[in-house]
């Protein structure tokens, strides 16, 4: 398959689109932050809160929330798919999922295990996603001798499976990530670092590298957010990506607006013109589970807000894990299909 054959690939399902409300609106107002929180938690409680995850619920909100549509994921634990003698075959039209890590990055599984897993449940196609090579931040991410060697693997295994799965050798490629892409099946793009005053400060790392994010933008979450989208809108164009990553991270930590207001109009502002822009793209945006999955938050990225704006203006979604596991593999993708029904969305495959 080249790229050219992905970038081209219709849909998988085209379901039929329902109308989905414009439930944003705009004004002049700007962000409210939970500043009472910031004020009156150190680092160490809201580290010793998230311990004790799960995280807070999600508050009432005027929008849609994936919660309200996906009841069945709150009745269900995020637990791991339970390993078994016996092949599980989860009821689900997907067969596939492209946005996995593994021990050549920070994911625990080697990739023959990961394999033997996506067999297992009787996966058709699997892609792998290492993280690429940022070297402001080697600790997460494949170094380039690194990267040749996972490439080695990944095309050892395809020739060992093939005929039971098709692997594709892919790569998350950071905004900030220089690397050459030329050789990768596919290109997941996604941000993961703001560049605040030349230092590259963690979206996700970490709540307390989040925290620090959010004072090195002044405690502004307007400020913070649109930085981060402002990179978004860029990130087809600066990574040459295939895929749209987790395109709403900055709200990892941000579970029942902790920090920020997520209805506020400057922050959907934010968001609203990073969509804009990539919708131009036409590359299909993530539906992840992978915050799921880990215990952060009870629903995917993107949130149900940004679904439905995306859908109400043709945009394409793939389901994916983001699994640094084999045991989330297609996490949460019975929800998630469900979610596309009820929405109208258009699923769509490499
Ligand atoms: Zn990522
Ligand atoms: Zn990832």
């Amino acid at each position: 398959m080249t790229r050219q054959d992905i970038r081209t690939a219709t849909s998988k399902e085209a379901l039929d689109t329902l109308t989905v409300p414009d439930i944003m609106t705009q004004s002049d107002s700007h962000c409210s932050m939970s500043k009472e929180a910031l004020d009156t938690l150190t680092v160490p409680d809201i580290m010793t809160q998230s311990d004790a995850r799960p995280a807070t619920s999600n508050e009432a909100s005027d929008t849609l929330t994936v919660s309200d549509i996906m009841t069945q994921s709150d009745a269900r634990p995020a637990t791991s798919n339970e390993a078994s003698d016996t092949p599980t075959v989860p009821d689900i039209m997907t067969r596939s999922d492209f946005h996995v890590h593994t021990c050549y990055c920070d994911g625990k599984d080697s990739p023959e295990d990961i394999v033997k897993e996506a067999v297992r449940l009787g996966m058709t196609r699997l892609g792998f996603s290492g993280h690429s090579y940022t070297a402001f931040d080697t600790i997460y991410c494949m170094s380039p001798d690194g990267t040749r060697s996972y490439m080695d693997e990944i095309h050892r295994l395809k020739d060992k499976y093939s005929g039971q799965i098709e692997l594709l050798c892919g790569i998350e490629r950071d905004y900030y990530s220089d690397i050459d892409t030329g050789d990768f099946d596919y290109v997941i793009g996604s941000v993961h670092y703001v560049n605040v005053d030349g230092e590259f400060l963690p979206v996700d790392e970490s709540l307390e590298a989040f925290m620090r994010l959010l004072r090195c933008c002044h405690d502004d979450p307007c400020d913070m957010a649109g930085r981060y989208y402002s990179l978004v809108a860029d990130v087809v164009n600066k990574t040459g990506a295939d895929i749209i990553g987790h395109f709403d991270l900055i709200t990892k930590f941000n579970e029942g607006g902790r920090f920020f207001d997520e209805d506020s109009p400057g922050y959907i502002e934010a968001w609203k013109s990073a969509a804009d822009s990539l919708l131009q793209t036409g590359r299909p945006f993530e539906i992840n589970t992978g915050a799921i999955s880990r215990g952060w938050r009870k629903t995917p990225y993107p949130s149900a807000g940004i679904i439905s704006y995306i859908a109400s203006r043709g945009g394409k979604f793939i389901l994916s894990s983001d699994s640094h596991s084999k045991d989330t593999l297609m996490f949460q993708f019975a929800e998630c299909e469900e979610l596309a029904r009820n929405l109208g969305l258009r699923l769509t495959e490499l």
